[in-house]
């Protein structure tokens, strides 16, 4: 039996069934958002009563706030391995880490089409190139490494494991690849950060986006790190109080980064939860992280391949390390209703949707919704065997209530 490897908040909470009663609570969606853990509250809990107005009042709230801000980026930067001068640009996420690099970047983007939406369409402002991933990743890097070739660009910008297969990305191939032919690379860092330790300087990575709450941190902060020339020649993302040196009536001088992109008042606490979760991360043992979940995401995978009907998707042969994820279809079950069945019935959370990846799903499901559970540090392997035991139960017996798809939000 596999256990949490790090307690988690809502660890203990109970949800009501559609058939009577209630169940433990089984939270295998945790790619979308991730609970927040314990640590990351108790250190939100202790800054609360400082919080204060930032960068400008003299109070005491004001400088621990403050202190605490400089420290989360501090914490962040060393986390991820960033170089001395890299910024750590604090946003809201991932979605808005790549708006603010796509207000910054001097060229064309090339991407891939497994790309999340928040790696698609904030390059669409200005010239993306989207090149098609091959059958395995080699082809995949050699696609890409031809598109470069046969004309520049400024930036790639690739995930670092998709959000709908789980598969994990040759980034060192990809950076070699960008480099060599005059381009930056930029990771969308949204699911491989939160389960993977990621090194930018060790890596030759320009660019790394990732979101809190996908880091078992609350919603709200994100960050971009990363190589900080293209960001202070750019315009400030935002205009306004805290990104400027001097301001008259008819000029401006804007402030250096990352202030410069900051402007308003910053989420200082959810900085401080990220960084918090960034530390918690970095104490546990190299490799424990990935070994628990690899168990997990192995039970997942396996104990799914034994339902028939089940069809889990994957877009890479030679893949060797793959997120503690699955995505599936199950013949004769519509994605929105399996997953309605499965909180209605059992108490477990899944996701049912389009991932926010409608290429991709177009490309491995013809468009059509799928059904993805994930693990994570809170998880243990009762979770995992719960959903196995209701999926059998849903294709041996049928639900046991009816569910109307008219009555379902519409999948994203
Ligand atoms: N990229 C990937 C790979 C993701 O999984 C997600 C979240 N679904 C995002 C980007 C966007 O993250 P956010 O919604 O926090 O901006």
């Amino acid at each position: 039996a596999v256990r949490p490897l790090l307690p988690v908040t809502g660890a203990d909470l109970r949800v009501p069934l559609v058939t009577g009663g209630s169940a433990p609570y089984a939270n295998l969606d945790i790619a979308a958002s991730a609970p927040a853990l314990r640590s990351v509250s108790e250190r939100v809990d202790q800054l609360l009563p400082y919080y204060s107005s930032v960068h400008r009042g003299a109070g005491h709230g004001s400088a621990v706030s403050t202190a605490a801000l400089d420290a989360a980026r501090r914490t962040v930067a060393g986390f991820v391995g960033a170089r001395p001068d890299d910024v750590v640009q604090v946003v809201r996420h991932t979605t808005d880490a790549f708006n603010l690099l796509a207000s910054a970047v001097p060229g064309d983007v090339v991407t891939l089409d497994v790309e999340h939406h928040a790696n698609l369409l904030p390059w669409a402002r200005g010239r993306r190139r989207t090149v098609a991933a091959g059958r395995t990743l080699a082809a995949t890097v050699a696609a890409v490494e031809a598109e470069l070739a046969r004309e520049p660009a400024a930036l790639l910008a690739v995930t670092g494991a998709s959000n709908v297969t789980g598969e994990v990305l040759p980034l060192a191939d990809l950076v070699a690849v960008a480099h060599r032919h005059g381009a930056r690379i930029a990771v969308d860092g949204a699911q491989l950060v939160p389960h993977r330790r990621v090194d930018v300087a060790g890596l030759g990575i320009d660019y790394l986006a990732f979101s809190g709450h996908k880091l078992y941190a609350p919603y709200g902060a994100g960050v971009l790190v990363g190589r900080p020339d293209w960001l202070e020649a750019a315009p400030p993302y935002l205009a306004g109080g805290g990104a400027v040196r001097a301001v008259a009536l008819d000029a401006v001088e804007w402030a250096p980064v990352p202030a410069r992109h900051e402007a308003g008042t910053p989420n200082v606490v959810g900085a401080v939860a990220l960084a918090a979760a960034c530390e918690t991360l970095a104490a546990l043992p190299p490799g424990e992280q990935a070994r628990h979940e690899s168990a997990l995401g192995e039970r997942l995978r396996t104990g799914l391949a034994a339902l028939p009907g089940l069809r889990v998707l994957r877009l890479w042969d030679d893949a060797t390390d793959t997120l503690g994820l699955a995505t599936f279809t199950l013949a004769d079950h519509p994605a929105e209703l399996v997953a309605q069945y499965l909180s209605a019935e059992h108490g477990i959370a899944v996701r049912a949707g389009r991932f926010c990846a409608h290429p991709l799903l177009a490309r491995l499901n013809d468009g059509g919704t799928a059904v993805r559970a994930s693990v994570g540090l809170g998880t243990s392997s009762a979770d995992v065997d719960r959903l196995l035991a209701a999926l059998d139960a849903l294709v041996t017996t049928g639900p046991r209530w009816t569910y109307d798809a008219a009555h379902l939000p519409a999948p994203d």
